[in-house]
């Protein structure tokens, strides 16, 4: 392997490397907050990655356990043997759970929960003799994955713009939209309810929506109102509920699934991110038991065959990673934390780059605007947040960068996701280091 001094990226080794148009510096240790790379420089990791470390980083406990189910175990098939680590993952994450989110299934990515979601809604239709239910609603701006499904009922379009001819054309609605429009009715629920109608309830099977934003919408948080008149149509029309909780579940917003900031209990439950420690790839549908209860007394099993799903190592990491949220109270943690870690951030408000600062829990996004009366957005040639992006990272500071919410093309907003383990002197360092960038990126 080359050791190059100003960092790795192409062409130099066979690495095709997630940027082709920039260098990488080479990351060989983290713990807590913090990643150290081979020249000794430290990071204040303010986004867990991609909202991914919810329990910090370099978790031994984690590596313990996934080591003992490969070396005890190793690989073996869900459709031959049950596991312990599945059993017991499933036991406990049911537990925590809200209503009757019973049973749970586990994958590896939350791209594929997500497909297998819309799959298993399509299932439950067919089984139970409606078999025109077919379509799923989801929201502009959103963001449910990049596997082709996922990316189809996404609501992220410079994702989605050159691969038109391969997606699927599902209806999708505008999110709520607490800055812009919040009193609208795309941020009452009206929009989205009046398309289950629009589109004839007959064909719709379900709903596809975070419950609270992730980085497509930058983190907003509806009013309690939007889910009533959402959950009431689904109801009404028979259309089940799929709560996309890949990024704002398992505790990134003070409660086990944001969806219960709401009272609302979803038909079907998609987790991944902060389910998995960081250290291998899982993901987890938790369904309710009515929607299981109908497979088992029609075919007997989910049409969805996947080699890893329910595999011994990755579940073992989920399982660590469950015992660690509950032994730290991690959730409750993040609950604790909102009102210092958004006092912390609201001073970056002082900046007049920045248009809005929202969230819940340790989950949050500041937006940019060009003008922070009409709250317009800064044309996309300015490439706003990838700059901020790039000037909090030469600051030490890794934030989550996303663009295109407010229209598709324009918009700008930095996602901070710390791990839930943040210290307080950690979170005025985060703001600390991310106003820096700001006047740096003011000052042109
Ligand atoms: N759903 C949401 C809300 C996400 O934020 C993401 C990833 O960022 C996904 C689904 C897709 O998960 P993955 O990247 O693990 O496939």
């Amino acid at each position: 392997m080359p050791a190059p001094t100003d960092g790795f990226g192409y062409p130099d080794g066979a690495l095709f490397y997630r940027r082709l148009d920039r260098r990488f510096p080479m990351a060989v240790a983290a713990s807590g907050c913090w990643i150290t790379d081979a020249a000794g420089r430290r990071y204040l990791d303010a986004a867990g990655g991609a909202l991914v470390a919810s329990v910090g980083h370099g978790r031994e406990e984690i590596a313990r356990e996934v080591a003992q189910a490969i070396a005890s175990l190793g690989y073996v098939n869900g459709t031959q043997f049950s596991n312990p680590w599945a059993e017991q993952l499933a036991e406990q994450l049911a537990a925590v759970l809200p209503g009757d989110l019973r049973y749970c299934y586990f994958l590896a990515s939350g791209s594929e929960a997500v497909e297998a979601a819309v799959k298993l809604a399509r299932q439950v239709w067919v089984e139970r003799a409606r078999p025109g239910k077919w379509k799923v609603i989801s929201r502009l701006p959103s963001y449910h994955g990049n596997t082709l499904t996922a990316l189809s009922l996404s609501g992220r379009e410079h994702y989605r713009r050159i691969y038109g001819p391969l997606l699927t054309d599902f209806p999708r609605v505008a999110a709520p939209d607490s800055y812009r429009d919040p009193d609208g009715p795309r941020s009452t629920g009206e929009l989205l309810a009046a398309e289950i109608e629009r589109q004839d309830p007959e064909t719709v099977a379900a709903v596809l929506l975070e419950p609270i934003g992730g980085s497509s919408s930058g983190a907003v948080v509806p009013a309690r109102a939007y889910f009533e008149r959402v959950a009431e149509a689904c109801r009404r029309h028979d259309v089940l509920l799929i709560a996309d909780e890949v990024l704002c579940g398992l505790g990134r917003t003070g409660r086990w699934l944001a969806a219960q900031h709401f009272d609302l209990v979803p038909d079907v439950a998609v987790l991944g991110k902060g389910l998995n420690g960081g250290a291998l790839p899982l993901s987890a549908l938790a369904v309710r038991a009515g929607l299981v209860e109908t497979l088992a007394r029609g075919s007997g099993a989910f049409v969805h065959a996947q080699t890893y799903s329910h595999t011994p190592a990755i579940c073992a990491a989920g399982l660590a990673t469950l015992r660690i949220l509950k032994r730290e109270g991690l959730v409750e943690r993040a609950a604790a934390l909102e009102g210092r870690f958004f006092a912390a951030l609201d001073r970056l408000r002082a900046s007049r780059l920045v248009g809005d600062v929202r969230g819940k829990g340790l989950l949050a996004a500041v937006e940019l605007v060009a003008d922070r009366q009409t709250r317009a957005p800064f044309p996309r040639s300015a490439r706003m947040a990838e700059r901020l992006t790039a000037l909090a990272f030469e600051r030490g500071l890794i934030v989550w960068p996303n663009v295109g919410h407010v229209d598709g093309n324009e918009g700008d907003i930095v996602m901070l996701g710390p791990p839930l383990t943040v210290g307080e002197a950690e979170i005025d360092e985060i703001a600390t280091r991310l106003g820096a960038a700001l006047a740096a990126l003011e000052r042109g």
